[in-house]
């Protein structure tokens, strides 16, 4: 265990441009009554709001709907079945879509639901989709407001989904910081609950199996605390090169508490999102296709600018969009790697086109991009 340098804290939301907040029902949503906790939501609005104004994108993502839709459609909450579970969750997400969007819009701040798959975020041509758009949200200063999009689930609804999928979303957005709100505050070397010898954990580098350990299966209760799928989440947010918090999120105002000093676990990432978005594009997936382009091109690419149609003198190969495809210079070395905006056939018909034309070539307004700087990896030669 390593105690954490106050400073390391600062940096940490300092340096981190595009921050992901997970909720979990059971901050927003009061058990008794089945209804929004207002005054927490208020206050967790408030402390985004204040992250934006320093400068950070924020990303929600937001469990709680089904408990909501239990009371809407006045079922219990309790063992439910896969399509009461999905009625619930399909009547609750418009409350707590709503919810979000009146706590945020007091400060002027707009809201975009999101509904999302796994598949959606691990099926290439799917994740640059959903990928682009909460980027393009960003940039228009809204604060996406994810969910699982449990209507078309279909393996059984878990509580703890959201862990992987808020891990998912930042992996796919290249967040630097995942925060998981819960009612833990950080990871025990045992059930705090149970175990008078139970230390917390300030800093974890490496998800060993002891640390899994640490989480279950063995202790039942603690587990369903979620721990197993904070530290799935921690696994897949780290080796994307985002850094995860799990800190208690009960008291109002949780992240202006973490940023003051609240008890928290953080699991380090060992490099950069950039970093770990350009391993993952150069090293796990096969080309499928091959662009040779002329000598502007190679200069605009290796100052670290995105291939432009204008640029392309041939297409050769078979790809979708989304496609790994290998980028060459006009005497037939290859510089690099990238994934396509365009499938092949299109990707033939505005080779050597301006962008403000691609409208023209092919009857739509696709990327104005081939391959987009954020998707693109030049080799060392
Ligand atoms: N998607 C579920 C809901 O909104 C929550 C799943 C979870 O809590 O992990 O109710």
């Amino acid at each position: 265990m390593v105690s954490i340098n106050p400073l390391d804290r600062m940096h940490l939301f300092n340096r981190s441009k595009i921050i992901v907040i997970k909720v979990g029902s059971s901050l927003l949503v009061d058990d008794d009554k089945s209804a929004i906790n207002t005054a927490w939501l208020e206050g967790i609005a408030g402390d985004i709001v204040a992250l934006k104004e320093s400068g950070k994108n924020v990303v929600v993502v937001s469990s709680g709907a089904i408990a909501l839709g239990c009371r809407l459609l006045n079922i219990q909450n309790g063992k439910l079945k896969l399509q009461e579970k999905q009625a619930a969750a399909a009547a609750g997400q418009v409350l707590l879509a709503h919810a979000w969007m009146e706590a945020l819009g007091a400060h002027e701040v707009q809201t975009a639901q999101i509904l999302l798959s796994p598949d959606d975020t691990e099926t290439r041509r799917k994740h640059l989709n959903a990928r682009t758009t909460m980027l393009a949200l960003l940039q228009l200063d809204a604060v996406p407001v994810v969910n699982e999009n449990d209507t078309v689930a279909t393996a059984e609804i878990r509580f703890g989904d959201n862990d992987r999928l808020a891990a998912r979303v930042a992996a796919m957005i290249g967040a630097d910081v995942l925060v998981l709100l819960s009612d833990v505050d950080g990871l025990y070397t045992g059930n705090p609950n149970g175990d008078g010898t139970a230390t917390h954990l300030s800093k974890v580098s490496q998800i060993t199996p002891d640390i899994l350990a640490m989480a279950g299966p063995a202790n039942e209760a603690f587990a369903s605390g979620g721990m197993v799928t904070k530290l799935e989440a921690a696994r897949i947010a780290t080796s994307a090169g985002c850094q995860m918090i799990i800190c208690n999120g009960q008291k109002p105002g949780p992240l202006t508490r973490l940023q003051t000093g609240a008890k928290h676990t953080l699991f380090t990432a060992m490099q950069s999102p950039h970093t770990a978005r350009k391993q993952w594009i150069a090293g796990s997936l096969t080309p499928k296709g091959k662009i040779c382009i002329d000598d502007g091109a190679v200069t605009a690419l290796e100052s670290g600018r995105s291939l432009l149609p204008a640029g392309m003198i041939s297409v050769t190969g078979q790809f979708d969009r989304g496609d790994l495809i290998e980028v060459e210079n006009n005497a037939g070395v290859v510089i690099g790697h990238g994934l396509s905006s365009y499938g092949s056939d299109d990707a033939m018909l505005i080779c050597g086109h301006k962008s403000n034309e691609i409208e023209i070539v092919l009857g739509y307004r696709g990327r104005d991009e081939m391959i987009h700087a954020d998707n693109l990896v030049i080799s060392d030669i």
